[in-house]
């Protein structure tokens, strides 16, 4: 079967099996479970769910291995840290990666002894910081800077020094970018974005292909209780079979969008794997199937970017990305970021793609004045 329809069906009950496609949400914090609790498969509802059951199953497909859900891509984050990283390892971060992830490190796992080395993604500079290090952690491309590795050749780098890998696989998601294909030892991701796409929850997974690594994200799970809420789990569900459609069509619109914004006379720079003469562009044609949902884009001064986002009458501004709905912000509002005061991190809908080329382009126009 074809990946896209792989999608459409993840997770569901088998097409010969009665009953609805997808069952609704299962709300239980208990379950009638007398006696000794082993027998039971369901018991209380920090410790399991259904509905999170199928969601897993689902992204299991996705990833190509088995999946934990979280509460949210940071709390998936956090427990990846927590099951490997004890005081005395050292983590070897992308400097550009998303600047909570670098925060959750430097303000709780530094403290107690954990030595974080900040390494750029582009150039694969990451592979030169290894030595002695118990986790590489990946960010490809990175946000809000798009900059790209190349997962396998840093894999082979790490597997050399015995250093288990991660991969932040947010921006891409598992339909365009399968890092545990190319050899990672965990792929994690923020669900708030792309991977559900409509703007309305916020999650996030783990996946490995090794049993033994899923075993310890369920106990972390279990005790540091992040686990989803299943009225979200179901929503994004829902969401998944639409994912080759939406994203088939945000990224072919951000290519286009990338070509315009490089031709444009107000436009410093363009941040997009998908422009030939991006730094990491050969990489991201080999290992993503399509170059992302986001365009980010450099007009120079805070002021340019601010009447741009003011001028936008169709993209809204707002933080996160990969929806259906297309977004901009001035990124550099946030802090944390090596960018400048007028870089905007623009994320392409599922609209017209005439209409968000025109949105676009009269946006600046009325900026440049
Ligand atoms: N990783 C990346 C690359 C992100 O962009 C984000 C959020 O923007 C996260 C992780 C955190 O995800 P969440 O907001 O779902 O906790």
């Amino acid at each position: 079967m074809h990946r896209e329809t792989m999608i459409v069906h993840a997770g569901y009950r088998p097409s010969r099996e009665a009953g609805a496609f997808l069952a609704g949400p299962q709300f239980s914090s208990t379950y009638t479970a007398p006696g000794e609790p082993s027998q039971h498969a369901l018991t209380y509802g920090r410790f399991h769910n259904p509905t999170w059951t199928a969601w897993e199953e689902a992204l299991g497909v996705l990833e190509g291995g088995q999946a934990v859900a979280f509460a949210s891509g940071m709390a998936a984050i956090a427990a990846v840290f927590g099951i490997c990283l004890k005081p005395g390892d050292a983590v070897v971060l992308p400097a550009d990666s998303y600047y909570t992830t670098r925060l959750l490190a430097s303000e709780w796992l530094k403290p107690i002894g954990v030595d974080i080395r900040l390494a750029p993604t582009r150039g694969n500079a990451q592979g030169a910081a290894l030595e002695g290090a118990r986790l590489l952690w990946i960010e490809t491309p990175t946000n809000p800077q798009l900059d790209v590795c190349d997962i396998q050749e840093l894999v082979k780098t790490a597997r050399a020094l015995g250093v288990l890998v991660a991969v932040d696989n947010t921006t891409a998601t598992a339909y365009l970018q399968q890092p545990l294909a190319l050899g990672a030892d965990y792929v994690v991701a923020s669900d708030t974005k792309a991977l559900t796409g409509h703007s309305d929850l916020v999650l996030g997974h783990v996946a490995a292909t090794d049993p033994e690594r899923i075993a310890p994200l369920r106990t972390w799970r279990t005790q540091q209780g992040s686990i989803p809420g299943p009225m979200e789990v179901w929503l994004a569900h829902r969401s998944l079979a639409t994912l080759p459609l939406r994203l088939d069509r945000q990224c072919a619109s951000a290519e286009r969008l990338a070509d315009f914004l490089a031709s444009h006379s107000a436009v410093e720079t363009v941040h997009y794997p998908g422009l030939p003469d991006h730094p990491g562009h050969a990489i991201a044609r080999r290992q993503m199937q399509a170059f992302g949902s986001v365009v980010s884009f450099d007009l120079g001064t805070r002021a340019l970017a601010e009447q741009f986002l003011r001028s936008l009458t169709l993209a809204r501004e707002a933080t996160s990305f990969g929806g259906v709905h297309s977004t901009a912000e001035r990124r550099a509002r946030w802090g944390g970021d090596a960018i400048s005061e007028g870089f905007i991190r623009f994320s392409v809908g599922c609209e017209s793609v005439d209409d968000i080329l025109n949105d676009v382009a009269s946006a600046l126009e009325r900026a440049v004045g």
